[in-house]
């Protein structure tokens, strides 16, 4: 079932920068989708589609299988079906504390005051940021405001969490803590977009990729048949991750037998290296 699609949308910003041209994109309820592409690409701009920000100048948004209607109503009720993460939670935090951070969007949903203290405890406690609630967000760390961004979003419990580079500008712990969150989400079922240029990444927790380069999505498919493709891949400006890349190395280079697909990931290369040197072993 289709829970976002975008049908041929075109955006010019205002000032005529086009940064969507005829963009097609679907994600399916469950599952975790990649958008990936350089800066400046349209990531964001695409994203803020999603959730009716920002109205297609030409094309039309479908969320839930129902096309967006810009009216007020509509788009109080889809900010609660997609929840946005934006990749600079100074955009997102705003509140003197955490608590009343992560309370105003289930409060302006019209909870009641016991229902809202619920979700934003259980909120916290999924994001490990219980014990941080009268902090003012602008003393925590990078990685710490991250996670109260999403608790924020996570609070108003949406079907669909859409979330602009999760992992820029985190250590790898502060990164890799996000990612297994965010998995932890889609196997209760929750549909999960992550614009990313990351490419290493992508093989290990997407299953489907879109790239998209000037506006335009240029290839889409799982992760192998896109990583397939490597001058696409490369004409974008991005790269192989880096075992698909080592994997090309010894086999062009060093004439070792590793054709392509390549693996896109350490399991998938140990595996590979392990099946071709078992007699050695
Ligand atoms: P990405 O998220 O992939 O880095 P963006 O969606 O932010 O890319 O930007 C896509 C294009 O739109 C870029 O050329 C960018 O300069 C332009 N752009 C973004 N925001 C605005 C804006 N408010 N006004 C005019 N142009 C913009």
């Amino acid at each position: 079932m289709k829970v976002i699609e975008t049908k041929d949308i075109t955006y010019e910003y205002p000032d005529g920068t086009k940064a969507l041209e005829t963009v097609n994109f679907i994600a399916e309820k469950g599952e975790i989708v990649a958008l990936l592409g350089p800066n400046g690409a349209g990531k964001s701009t695409l994203f803020l589609h999603f959730n009716g920000i920002i109205r297609p100048t030409w094309g039309t948004v479908v969320i839930d299988g129902k096309t967006v209607n810009y009216n007020k109503k509509e788009l109080m009720k889809i900010r609660q079906k997609v929840g946005i993460v934006f990749q600079n939670p100074d955009d997102q935090l705003f509140a003197p504390t955490v608590i009343e951070d992560v309370a105003f969007g289930p409060m302006n949903m019209g909870l009641s005051k016991d229902e809202v203290e619920q979700r934003v405890k259980e909120a916290l406690y999924r994001v490990d940021m219980d014990g941080f609630e009268k902090k003012p967000p602008h003393h925590l760390s990078g990685g710490e405001k991250k996670r109260v961004a999403i608790a924020g979003i996570l609070a108003m419990k949406p079907k669909i969490m859409v979330l602009d580079e999760p992992t820029s500008g985190l250590d790898p712990k502060g990164a890799s803590q996000i990612l297994k969150l965010l998995y932890q989400l889609n196997n209760e079922g929750m549909t999960i977009v992550i614009s990313t240029h990351d490419v290493d990444l992508v093989p290990i927790y997407a299953s489907k990729v879109y790239i998209i380069n000037q506006g335009k999505i240029i290839k889409h498919g799982t992760p192998s048949e896109v990583f397939e493709d490597v001058k696409t891949i490369r004409d974008a400006n991005l790269r192989l991750p880096r075992i698909a890349h080592l994997m090309e190395i010894l086999e062009k280079k060093d004439k070792l037998p590793f054709n392509k697909p390549y693996p896109l990931t350490i399991g998938s290369a140990r595996k590979r290296i392990l099946e071709e040197f078992k007699e050695i072993k």
